[in-house]
């Protein structure tokens, strides 16, 4: 790498900052102002990602690298001059690009990152990167800071200059070679970061594992290269550390936390490629931001090629943290022809494999962990069960569910569950509803609770359509407790039962007329125990949760008459049984309606139910009709 001095603009003109900016630099250098030592990491990163750029552009325009394709960072100490500079021999930037990239910010996350800055100065540190606002941090230790740049295949170049105060100022420069100088003018109490010690320390700490060297030169001499300097993921895993690991993690992902687990694989044979795949302990603030672009980076044999790679795993993956290194890909490749590639088909399919071994080990060994990343991306995770079928029985047996067994919240699995399973149980059973205090409290549990029968309570949006795709798990069906067919003692038939049901045949009938189209019919139930009436769907009904989704989606569900379901040793519906024909019609309403609520429905006319209910509550053992007279009245 060649050095050049670049010569103070004689007569710099000035820019005023966006808004955003000048808010953003004073809040960043009051709450990192604790962390200040992080802004090495971010400029090494800057040049890194900046020589990252070169080489790619490089594939297909050689010339860009002009004869100088040994790439690296130099940190420069001027300690007369009290000023510390980053060089690198990157992409570099045009004027436009200094001004797009430095003196605006325009990427959507500035906002966010400024509401998530917190008192806590380790997290904000974390949080930095992850805007995408490092550079900035160069001003929690310089009180000026000077960039100077010539973009690669251009013979212009540029300097930039600010004190952090609301404005810039940007000239034509000379610069002999292509590539970025970052000046930081250090403030009077930050000379530290002038030291050898200090600074090797540091570049140790954060950049060993970049695939750049980093040298460090005092007043020119050149010292030494600081860090190993070889893409971590090319090195044998017997010569890495958990710090070597949750260090480049670090860096890659720019998440505050730990990562729970990885795994480092280099394959080859018909696909020949090295991953390294990590599974975050955080999630990011935008996990169900749909339009957020994510995925790994992919690299062709040690180039790198683009961030963000979603077609290398599938999306309910898209939790998942790391990089894959290719053989196969041509160095090329773009997004569009990721899309068709064979080869890229093949390499998903084996990440996703990768990814689920890595689940499943944590499961196994680790299950507190494993409790942990399902607590986060569990809701990710089952979205697999929709998407991929290949994969279904897997991801069935990685999932985890609340259930009326569950000992101190804990989730259960699948397995746990038909491993629990009593004698002449032979279906697993759930409910849905919007909470998992609602789905606790559906009425139709009652019977299975009572029966000592296992029921899964489902609350996540997604597992209605979980519920539609996973049929089944070990040869046992799923089934609704709010199923028609879910009756706890349908297939016994008992004398006893017959008389009960003949005895109820007039009133269920009347029951029928008086709801009319709101009901399929009315029916004797066994899965009741304290509640007076549920309702059920029929086996080819939608549940009514789902058909609230869809409403608020805009899509009709199709609709389907529920039955109404009794619990005839209830004393509501022993008063059915006297009632005259108002009341009658008032009690069966209530009835219908209560049912809607206790399954966490909304009612069609809630007006009309709380007059009922204050009707039937002043009535005492006066005809309804009458009493709800007086209320409307
Ligand atoms: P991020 O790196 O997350 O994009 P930064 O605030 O660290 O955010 O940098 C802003 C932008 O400035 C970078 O995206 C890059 O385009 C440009 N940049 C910063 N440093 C350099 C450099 N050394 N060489 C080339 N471009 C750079
Ligand atoms: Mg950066």
């Amino acid at each position: 790498m060649t050095t050049d001095t670049a010569a103070p603009p004689p007569q710099a003109q000035q820019h005023e900052f966006q808004t955003e900016t000048r808010q953003l630099l004073k809040l960043m250098i009051h709450s990192l102002y604790s962390n200040k030592e992080i802004f090495l990491r971010e400029l090494v990163s800057n040049a890194s990602d900046a020589a990252d750029k070169l080489r790619f552009l490089s594939i297909q325009n050689p010339v860009l690298l002009d004869g100088d394709a040994d790439l690296g960072v130099d940190l420069v100490v001027d300690t007369a001059a009290g000023t510390l500079t980053i060089r690198d021999n990157g992409v570099g930037m045009s004027r436009q690009d200094l001004v797009d990239n430095l003196g605006t910010i325009a990427r959507s996350g500035t906002k966010a990152f400024m509401e998530q800055l917190s008192a806590d100065g380790k997290k904000d540190a974390q949080l930095i990167g992850q805007f995408g606002v490092g550079f900035y941090s160069a001003f929690i230790v310089a009180d000026r800071v000077t960039v100077t740049s010539r973009k690669a295949g251009e013979t212009e170049a540029h300097v930039w200059e600010s004190t952090g105060e609301g404005s810039y100022s940007l000239e034509p420069a000379e610069k002999a070679t292509r590539g970025t100088y970052i000046t930081l003018h250090l403030r009077e109490d930050e000379k530290e970061f002038l030291e050898s010690g200090r600074l090797s320390h540091l570049v140790r700490k954060y950049s060993d594992h970049i695939g750049l060297p980093v040298r460090l030169k005092v007043d020119e001499a050149e010292v030494e290269t600081l860090n190993k300097a070889a893409a971590l993921w090319t090195r044998p895993k017997s010569e890495l550390t958990d710090d070597d690991y949750t260090g480049f993690y670090t860096h890659l992902s720019h998440d505050p936390g730990r990562p729970l687990t990885w795994a480092h694989q280099r394959v080859e044979g018909n696909l020949s490629y090295i991953s390294l795949l990590y599974i975050p302990s955080t999630a990011p603030f935008d996990l169900w931001d749909r339009d957020k672009a994510r995925g790994l980076q992919l690299y062709v044999k040690r180039v790198f090629i683009m961030d963000h790679g979603a077609e290398l795993l599938p999306s309910y993956l898209r939790f998942v943290k790391g990089l894959v290194d290719s053989d196969d890909l041509p160095l090329n490749v773009s997004r569009e022809l990721l899309q068709g590639n064979r080869n890229v088909e093949k390499l998903k399919s084996a990440l996703a494999k990768r990814v689920l071994d890595l689940l499943d080990d944590m499961a196994k060994n680790k299950p507190d962990d494993y409790a942990k990343f399902y607590e986060i991306f569990g809701a990710v995770l089952k979205e697999g069960l929709v998407e991929d079928q290949a994969n279904r029985e897997r991801i069935a047996k990685l999932c985890r569910f609340d259930s009326t067994a569950s000992v101190d919240g804990a989730k259960v699995s699948l397995a746990d569950y038909v491993a629990r399973m009593p004698e002449g149980q032979t279906k697993i059973y759930y409910v849905t509803a919007d909470s998992l205090a609602a789905a606790r409290a559906v009425p139709h549990v009652e019977g299975f609770r009572k029966k000592g029968w296992e029921v899964l309570l489902l609350s996540d949006r997604i597992d209605e359509w979980v519920v539609m795709h996973l049929n089944e798990f070990d040869g046992k069906r799923l089934e609704s407790c709010a199923a028609g067919g879910a009756d706890l003692e349908s297939d016994i038939a008992t004398p006893e039962k017959e008389k009960v049901e003949t005895e109820f045949a007039p009133l269920l009938e009347r029951i029928g007329k008086s709801l009319g189209s709101k009901i399929e019919s009315a029916k004797l139930s066994s899965r009741l125990v304290e509640s007076p009436a549920c309702l059920v769907i029929g086996d080819f009904g939608f549940s009514r949760r789902l058909e609230k989704i869809l409403k608020q989606a805009g899509q009709a569900a199709p609709a389907m008459p529920p039955v109404l379901e009794i619990n005839p040793e209830h004393p509501l519906v022993e008063r059915l049984k006297t009632a005259g024909d108002a009341e009658f019609d008032d009690l069966a309403a209530h009835l219908y309606d209560q049912s809607v609520l206790a399954e966490g429905g909304q009612l069609d006319d809630p007006a009309a139910f709380v007059r009922r209910l204050n009707a039937l509550i002043l009535s005492g053992s006066r005809p309804a009709a009458e009493a709800s007279r007086i209320i409307v009245d």
